[in-house]
C-alpha cells in the first residue's frame, strides 16, 4: 500500500467489500483484513466434496443481489457476473407427489392454487408490481420516512402479522406452504412477528426479480468486488484474524464486518459500559447444519415441476413446518425438520461434471449445536424424492458449531447474525439513530448485524461507509461506484491466494 492508509476494513464478506468499494471509489486508500484463508465470508464457492463439484459454501440464491441498489450501481453484469435463472423460483413439495410452485408470474402461480388462487393474486399481485419501491424501502434503514407511503402501507399492514395469521385466508395446503416455506427463512417461530413480513418480502422478490443463482457460483460476486477494490489501489490481506483494535494499522476510519459479540471483544474497555451491555443483550437466532452433496444425477423429485426449481422448501404443510421451527427455538432437533435445498444444476450446468449435480441443503438446529443432521436432511429429501440416497457420491457437513468456527460472525451458527424480531429489525444492533457508528470515533460496524437485513446485497457495508465518509472525511456525496469510475484493472488476481497473501493494485 502506497502512503498512509485512510481506512481499514476488518472482514471481507459482501458487506466488508461493499464498504471497501464505496471508500475506494471516494478516492481513499483502503486495506481489507480477512481472518479466513480466502475472501468472501458468506459469499464463496469451493470444491467442498469432489474435484469438479463447485459448491456455494454459504449464499446460493440471490434475489437481494438483484434488488440491491448497491449492486445495480456497481453493475455486476458489466463486471462479468451473470445471474442464472431457474424456470421455477422456489417449490414446496407435498406428500403424494403434489407441490406448491412459485414462478416469476403471479398469475401462473395463482392458477395452480385452486380456490386460493384469487386471494393469492389479490394479496401478492399489487406488491409484486411495486417490487422496486418495496425493495428500495426495505434495503435502507427503516428509521427513514417511506418515499412510497401507499405501497409501504399495503405491505406493512400485512407484513406486521405473523405468518400463521396471514395464512388464515387460505384453505389449501399449497398456498399455505408457500408462505410457510418463505417465512421459515426467518428462523423465528411462525406465530411470531414479523414472520409474515419476511415471508411476503421473499415471495414478492420471487415474482418481482426472481431467486437467481450465480453462474459459476456466488464467489463471482465477491471476486468482482475484490477486483474493483484492488483496481482502485486498495489491498486485501487474508489469513489474519484481528483480536483487538490495537493490532490494526493506523487509519482515520475502521469499519468492522463483524458480529456485535466480536465488536465487544475487539474494542474491550474502549467501549462505554452501556454500549457493551446493549451488545450483550443483542439476541441471536438458532443455528444451521449444512450438508453439500455431490450427486451422480439430478434429484428424482416425485413432482416433475420440482425438478425445475432453483430452491425448495422441504417440511410438508405449513403446520408441519411451524411445529419444526417451534421445536428448534425450544432447543430441540426436529425429527421432521424444515430443510432448505438449492439445486444449482437446474440453471447452471457449470457447477458439476457433465450429467452430475451439486446439491446445497441446510436445516435449522439449536444455537451452538454440534449435531450432524445429515440423516434427517436426507430423510426429508427422500420423502419427496424417493431414490435420492442412491445418487449421493460424496457429502460435506458443517454443524452449527462448525459454522461459527469457520466464521465468528455466525454466533452459535446463526447465519443471519441476529434475530429479526421487530425491535432488532428496526434497531440493529442497538437503539441509536445511526446504527453504523460505535461510541469510538472513527470505528464503524458494517456487518449484517446492522440495517437493513441479512443477505448478500452490500447495503450494510455501503451505508456504514457513507457514514464514515461524512463523519471523518467530510464527503457528503455518495461516490460513483460504476465501472466508469471503478474499472477492472487488467491482470488483477480474481481469487485469493494462500493465507497471508496480500493483493495490491498492479
Ligand atoms: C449457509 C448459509 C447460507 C446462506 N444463504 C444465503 C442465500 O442464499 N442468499 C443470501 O442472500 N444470503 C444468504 N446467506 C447470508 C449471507 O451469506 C450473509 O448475510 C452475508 O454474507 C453477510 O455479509 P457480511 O459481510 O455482513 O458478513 P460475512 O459474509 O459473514 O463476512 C464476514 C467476514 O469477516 C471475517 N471476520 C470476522 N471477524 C473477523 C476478525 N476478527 N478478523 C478478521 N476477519 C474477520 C469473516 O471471516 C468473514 O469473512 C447465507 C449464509 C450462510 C452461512
Amino acid at each position: 500500500m502506497r502512503g498512509n492508509l485512510d481506512a481499514v476494513i476488518v472482514g471481507s464478506g459482501p458487506n466488508g467489500l461493499a464498504a471497501a468499494v464505496t471508500l475506494a471509489a471516494a478516492g481513499l486508500k483502503v486495506q481489507v483484513i480477512e481472518g479466513a484463508p480466502e475472501i468472501g465470508g458468506g459469499c464463496r464457492t469451493q470444491e467442498l466434496t469432489l474435484p469438479g463439484f463447485r459448491h456455494d459454501v454459504c449464499s446460493a440464491a440471490h434475489p437481494l443481489a438483484v434488488a440491491s441498489s448497491f449492486f445495480q450501481r456497481f453493475d455486476l453484469a458489466a463486471r462479468g457476473v451473470r445471474f442464472a435463472k431457474p424456470e421455477v423460483e422456489f417449490a414446496n413439495p407435498l406428500d403424494g407427489g403434489r407441490a406448491a410452485i412459485v414462478t416469476r408470474s403471479v398469475a401462473e402461480t395463482a392458477a395452480r392454487l385452486g380456490a386460493d388462487g384469487r386471494s393469492y393474486r389479490r394479496l401478492i399481485g399489487p406488491m409484486a408490481r411495486h417490487v422496486d419501491d418495496i425493495c428500495a424501502e426495505l434495503l435502507q434503514p427503516l428509521r427513514r420516512p417511506p418515499a412510497h407511503p401507499l405501497v409501504m402501507a399495503g405491505y406493512g399492514s400485512r407484513g406486521i402479522l405473523p405468518a400463521a395469521a396471514l395464512v388464515r385466508r387460505w384453505r389449501g395446503a399449497e398456498a399455505r406452504a408457500i408462505m410457510g416455506g418463505a417465512a421459515a427463512h426467518s428462523m423465528l417461530p411462525l406465530n411470531a412477528v414479523p414472520t409474515g413480513g419476511i415471508g411476503l418480502m421473499l415471495i414478492v422478490l420471487a415474482h418481482g426479480v426472481g431467486w437467481p443463482l450465480i453462474e459459476g457460483g456466488s464467489a463471482r460476486i465477491t471476486d468482482a468486488m475484490a477486483d474493483a477494490v484492488v483496481a482502485a489501489g486498495g489491498s486485501i490481506e487474508t489469513g489474519r484474524w484481528v483480536r483487538s483494535l490495537a493490532e490494526l494499522p493506523r487509519a482515520a476510519a475502521v469499519l468492522l464486518d463483524v458480529s456485535p459479540k466480536n465488536l465487544a471483544e475487539l474494542a474491550g474497555d474502549q467501549l462505554p459500559g452501556r454500549y457493551r451491555a446493549a451488545l450483550r443483550r443483542y439476541r441471536y437466532n438458532p443455528g444451521i447444519c449444512k450438508v453439500d452433496f455431490a450427486l451422480s444425477g439430478p434429484v428424482p423429485w416425485a413432482n416433475e415441476d420440482c425438478r425445475r426449481a432453483g430452491t425448495l422448501h422441504l417440511g410438508g404443510t405449513f403446520e408441519e413446518m411451524a411445529i419444526a421451527e417451534a421445536e428448534v427455538v425450544a432447543g430441540k432437533h426436529p425429527q421432521n425438520p424444515y430443510v432448505l435445498v438449492v439445486q444449482p444444476g437446474v440453471a447452471d450446468p457449470s457447477r458439476a461434471p457433465a450429467g452430475q449435480q451439486t446439491l446445497w441443503a441446510y436445516t435449522h438446529v439449536p444455537a451452538g449445536s454440534d449435531v450432524d443432521a445429515t440423516d434427517r436432511i436426507e430423510a426429508q429429501i427422500e420423502r419427496f424424492a424417493p431414490g435420492f440416497r442412491d445418487l449421493v457420491l460424496a457429502r460435506a457437513v458443517r454443524t452449527a458449531a462448525d459454522e461459527e468456527a469457520h466464521n465468528p460472525n455466525y454466533v452459535g451458527g446463526d447465519i443471519a447474525v441476529g434475530m429479526q424480531t421487530m425491535k432488532q429489525t428496526v434497531f440493529r444492533p442497538t437503539i441509536q439513530w445511526n446504527p453504523y457508528r460505535t461510541p469510538i470515533r472513527g470505528v464503524y460496524l458494517c456487518s449484517s448485524a446492522t440495517p437493513p437485513v441479512p443477505g448478500v446485497h452490500g447495503r450494510c457495508g455501503e451505508l456504514a461507509a457513507l457514514t464514515a465518509l461524512r463523519d471523518i472525511f467530510g464527503i457528503r456525496e455518495a461516490p460513483d461506484i460504476s465501472p466508469a469510475r471503478l474499472r477492472l484493472a487488467p491482470n488483477v488476481p480474481t481469487s485469493p491466494g494462500p493465507p497471508g497473501a496480500t493483493f495490491r493494485s498492479p
